[in-house]
């Protein structure tokens, strides 16, 4: 097979031979917890599937060969594959997280690993100062997210990278809404790159599951040991699942932007509308960054995921519960549009913390639905 596989073939292919005992050709779900082995300490490289089962295994190889990464994790959640990449820092290190981080990131760290010995710092990450003055204070990890969530900010990951590493700290990057497709973090000196493949990595809705990915040994073979032994893994028929939805990833992303780029123009234009935040925008602040560092596809692609203000939290609670083909929901990167409300939904955790969004704001993840029959959608809610 021709050497190194493009990304579309790689989704299809990797990890993906057929199977040896039948010959069938999608990897089975190896809907097992044990294997026999033939004598003491004698098997075909599987003991017990929190340890490794070949569902996994395949799904790991295929995450791995799109990010272009040496080893990819799996974990039970996004959540999870971010706990275990914390859990591989020494105790007393402190965590850069952005402040406009994703709400269960800013729980984990503020509820969580704050009580057991890891200290964080919340940093607007455009301000390149600002990184530096905090990561003085003896950081360990850069953990950054980008586009942001919810109003899509574009973090500089090569700069982020090289004031991490002058620190003597990682940069971990969660690339759940660019994912490998778009954006391949460690192309820009990320040292890890974290995802809830909940998202669009599975695109489907139909799935929980998260994924660690690096170039480092050291630090994969402590996460292969966390993974084991803190037992956050996912199950074979979701590890299924997920090798599934990577099949067609790169054609459902180009329809994801395609969508997201007609319908943030078609909002800035409308009167009901005061802001939209969308990088694919030309006059978007992180315009010109993601067009040089979302173009992994060969192409700069902007994303699916489209954020808008409106006049009060009154017409955006209102606008969220008229949509029809956009679902009222919290999650994204499905093939079916969603609506939400930031401030009272995804975001909520962040009341009280001086980071709350404004509460006109309206989050949208484009589907692949026809972008004619989502407009007209927006169009009857808005109005
Ligand atoms: C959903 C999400 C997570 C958390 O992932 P789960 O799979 O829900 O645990 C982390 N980061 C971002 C950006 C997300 O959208």
């Amino acid at each position: 097979m021709t050497d190194p596989m493009r990304f579309e073939t790689a989704a299809i292919h990797v990890g993906q031979d057929p199977d040896p005992t039948t010959g069938a050709a999608v990897v089975p779900i190896y809907q097992t917890s044990t294997y026999v082995q033939q004598a003491v300490g004698e098997h075909k490289g599987f003991e017990y599937s929190r340890t490794d089962n070949p569902s996994r295994s395949a799904l790991q190889s295929c995450l791995a060969a799109l990010e272009g990464s040496s080893q990819a994790l799996a974990f039970a959640s996004g959540m999870a594959a971010t706990t275990i990449l914390s859990m591989a820092l020494r105790p007393g290190q402190l965590v850069l997280i952005p402040d406009d981080v994703y709400g269960g990131t800013y729980r984990l760290f503020d509820k969580v690993m704050n009580d057991r010995d890891l200290r964080y710092e919340t940093v607007d990450m455009t301000d390149a100062p600002a990184v530096k003055a905090a990561l003085a204070d003896g950081a360990g990890m850069v953990f950054a997210e980008t586009p942001t969530n919810p109003t899509l900010k574009i973090l500089d990951l090569e700069l982020l990278g090289d004031l991490a590493h002058d620190a003597g700290a990682l940069l971990a990057v969660d690339n759940t809404f660019a994912t490998p497709f778009l954006q391949r973090p460690l192309e820009h000196g990320a040292d890890a790159v974290v995802y809830s493949a909940t998202k669009y990595l599975g695109g489907h809705s139909d799935l929980v599951l998260g994924s660690v990915a690096t170039n480092d040994g050291e630090l994969a073979d402590r996460l292969r040991f966390l993974q084991n032994a803190v037992g956050a893994v996912p199950g074979p028929f979701d590890s299924w699942l997920l090798l599934r939805g990577l099949k067609t990833l790169a054609i459902r992303m180009r329809a994801h932007c395609e969508g997201a780029a007609r319908i943030a123009r078609w909002l800035e234009e409308h009167p009901e509308v005061e802001q939209v935040y969308y990088p694919g925008l030309s006059d978007d602040p992180g315009h010109q960054l993601a067009t040089a560092q979302m173009a992994a596809a060969g192409e700069p692609l902007y994303g699916g995921m489209v954020s808008f203000t409106v006049e009060s939290e009154a017409r955006a609670l209102s606008v969220c519960e008229k949509t029809e083909l956009f679902f009222l929901a919290e999650s994204l990167g499905g093939v079916e549009s969603l609506i939400e409300h930031p401030g009272r939904m995804t975001h909520a955790s962040l009341a009280g913390s001086g980071m709350e969004v404004s509460p006109a704001l309206i989050r949208l993840s484009v589907g692949i639905e026809h972008p004619d029959d989502l407009i007209a959608d927006l169009e009857r809610a808005l109005s």
